[in-house]
């Protein structure tokens, strides 16, 4: 029996991840549950799936949340705040911890789970982008196994030979990740001025929280991934290719010198990855519909657009920098896409933040989590002055 922390319950990976430990009572249990402020949404998985503690990231909730649960007789501890968070995902009541709380808010429970060594399935991809090497020397510190939940990142691990092998001695070529290109693709700038919040989080092929749908419309979520995917398997930049693939039934791939290519293929739905990383090494039923490659459209493959969706690029270049560079580019992302989601910032001009904040923030060595929280923290105001300039 796997006793499971979901960090993020009420997110879109969090509801997943309910799902996918609901059909299998015998093999997981969901003991802590977590959310940044929705309480009613909160309360009622607590309802539904009884864990043992349930962690409200706000304070000001915590009353509200033990009267909601009191009130529908569920038994179970209640705290609040970031610290309670980051002590529940290193606690005694769980040994796996999914990771699924969305942006940098997500780092430190993430990597209090990894230096307690639990099983870590990782869908924060902003932690991993901001502290890759920190991350992933508290895995190796805690003793615990790092499995990806990112669906491009998950079936890489399943195309690789066993966990996080040598690359090169693996005779891997390539890492191959597939993007769908998102809402926008085919269009030009001039067709993206005046795009709306709306728009941009009407995903075609998945359902997913605001700030990743619009970081898949930018092809930001693809730059993060790419990063993502230097630090989780070793890869460097010149070996992690970018393809478009509308369809989202090719995860991704892995190319090998032998000219081979391996791809994990699916229905685009993430309970597959989050099953896949539960239940890892074994296999267990998702509840996702089998693919019928028969009865899809025709699988399409294009190079992306570098000219229209420049945060690609801009993630390309602070990995090259390296240091603190992706922690850089994160953070201005962030606020960003924070600021054209209130209306406040045009589609176009993410870029123009993330890339101001860039060439203002040279990459420094990351030195330790303090470092990086203060790196975050000067480059969240750079890019909120770049902001304010700009309006
Ligand atoms: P979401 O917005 O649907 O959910 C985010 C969750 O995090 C919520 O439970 C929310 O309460 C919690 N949260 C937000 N801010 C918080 C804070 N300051 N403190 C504590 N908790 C906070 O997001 P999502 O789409 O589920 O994505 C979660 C993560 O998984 C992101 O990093 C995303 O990039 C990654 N991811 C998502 C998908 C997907 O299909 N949704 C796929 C791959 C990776
Ligand atoms: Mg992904």
């Amino acid at each position: 029996m796997k006793n499971v922390a979901v960090l993020g319950a009420t997110g879109s990976i969090g509801g997943n991840t309910l799902d996918v430990i609901a059909r299998h009572p015998e093999r997981f249990r969901a003991t802590v549950l977590t959310a940044h402020r929705q309480v009613e949404a909160l309360a009622e998985l607590c309802i539904r799936h009884r864990p043992q503690l349930a962690v409200i990231a706000d304070p000001a909730l915590e009353a509200e949340l033990a009267r909601r649960l009191a009130a529908a007789g569920v038994r179970c501890a209640v705290a609040s705040g970031h610290a309670a968070l980051t002590a529940a995902a290193a606690g005694e009541l769980c040994d796996t911890v999914v990771a699924a709380i969305v942006g940098a808010a997500g780092l430190d429970s993430t990597l209090a789970a990894a230096r307690a060594g639990k099983h870590l399935l990782l869908a924060n991809k902003e932690s991993i982008v901001m502290a890759g090497p920190l991350l992933l020397a508290a895995v190796a510190a805690g003793g615990g196994a790092l499995v990806p939940v990112d669906s491009e990142h998950n079936a890489i691990f399943q195309c690789l030979p066993g966990g996080r092998p040598d690359l090169r001695a693996s005779g891997v070529r390539r890492l191959i990740l597939t993007a769908s290109g998102g809402p926008f693709r085919g269009r030009t700038r001039s067709e993206l001025a005046d795009i709306t919040p709306e728009q941009a989080c009407k995903h075609p092929n998945w359902v997913m929280g605001r700030k990743i749908s619009v970081d898949s419309a930018t092809l930001m979520n693809k730059g993060l991934e790419v990063i993502e995917a230097h630090h989780l398997f070793g890869a460097p930049a010149e070996a992690i290719d970018v393809l478009v693939h509308p369809q989202s039934l090719v995860h991704s791939l892995v190319e090998y010198v032998d000219g081979s290519v391996l791809a994990q293929l699916g229905n685009p739905d993430m309970r597959t990855a989050i099953a896949h990383a539960l239940a890892w090494p074994e296999r267990v039923e998702a509840g996702v519909a089998p693919l019928n490659l028969a009865a899809c459209a025709p699988l399409q493959f294009e190079p992306p657009d570098l000219t229209t969706f420049r945060c690609l690029v801009l993630a390309f270049q602070a990995l090259r920098a390296g240091g603190d560079a992706p922690a850089v580019l994160n953070a201005a992302n962030e606020v960003a896409v924070e600021a054209f989601l209130a209306g406040s910032l045009p589609f176009l001009s993410i870029a123009d933040v993330v890339e101001a904040v860039l060439a203002e923030l040279p990459a420094q060595a990351v030195v330790d989590v303090g470092t990086l929280a203060e790196r975050d923290r000067v480059a969240r105001e750079a890019a909120r002055r770049i902001l304010r300039n700009a309006c």
